[in-house]
């Protein structure tokens, strides 16, 4: 994330759809869809279109700043209801076979936090070791 992105222009009280987000923002709707897969916080029960709170996306933009102050470990996760690395409960592969990222073959990991039981992902150039890793210590 190096755009700056204007906070102030999201109301934390109402709801926004992707599209609406997108356009404050001025980027498109797929780097909303990302941030979605990433833990962008929709409200339950919306999914034709989704619905983002305001407030979930200003926390969302907040945390990702921190993000990049956060070190993971190569089996740990970022939560971001939690605010810092945790090692899931259990991990599994989210990428149904597709790598991303150019050379760097990237997929995305799942997992469950062990503290608030939230979905965690990461984007990770090392699927096999995180998921063999994680196998050899349950
Ligand atoms: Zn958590």
């Amino acid at each position: 994330m190096s755009k700056k992105y204007e906070v102030r222009k999201i109301k934390t009280k109402r709801s926004y759809t992707f599209k609406e987000i997108a356009d404050l923002f001025d980027v498109h709707v797929r780097t909303i869809q990302a941030w979605h897969v990433d833990g962008l916080v929709t409200l339950e029960g919306s999914n034709n279109p989704y619905l983002v709170m305001g407030i979930d996306v200003q926390n969302y933009i907040k945390q990702q700043k921190q993000k990049h102050k956060v070190a993971l470990k190569e089996n740990e996760f970022y939560c971001i209801s939690c605010r810092k690395a945790v090692t899931p409960t259990e991990v599994f592969s989210n990428s149904n076979g597709i790598k991303m990222g150019g050379n760097k073959q990237s997929v995305i990991l799942s997992g469950v936090c062990p503290t608030c039981n939230r979905k965690v992902n990461r984007f990770t150039t090392n699927e096999q070791s995180i998921l063999e890793g994680k196998s050899n210590t349950i």
